[in-house]
């Protein structure tokens, strides 16, 4: 079964899209934790950064500067983070590799 990231990237759910080329989309989370918080998503089907494989170097790499143009339309380029989540036990809950770009208020230390 399709996980809910595949049915947006496919066009079958909706999403509030910020950014979308051949290989990535990005669109804001359902449930910010910031006033900026923004999933970024590549489009191929990797489960978590664990599953990554050296071919992927440069669409993990095309994510970074991704969040660079978005931290920039989003003017949250003096501070933000850009995270992912590997695994239930670091929270994951959707198991299609994403990058969460968080900012807009001042980040504590906290995980
Ligand atoms: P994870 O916990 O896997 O690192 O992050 C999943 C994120 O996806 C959560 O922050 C959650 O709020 C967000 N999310 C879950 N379902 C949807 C959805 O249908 N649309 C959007 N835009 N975000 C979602």
């Amino acid at each position: 079964m399709k996980n809910i990231f595949q049915k947006i990237i496919d066009g079958e759910v909706p999403c509030d899209k910020v950014f979308e080329n051949e290989r990535i989309i990005a669109f804001h989370d359902i449930h910010p934790q910031a006033p900026v918080h923004i999933l970024i998503v590549p489009k191929k089907a990797i489960r978590d950064i664990m599953h990554a494989q050296q071919e992927d170097s440069e669409l993990l790499a095309e994510v970074v500067f991704v969040a660079q143009e978005l931290a920039k339309k989003f003017q949250i380029e003096k501070g933000f983070r850009l995270l992912t989540n590997n695994g239930p036990d670091a929270g994951q809950t959707i198991f299609h590799l994403h990058f969460h770009l968080v900012g807009g208020r001042t980040l504590g230390r906290e995980a």
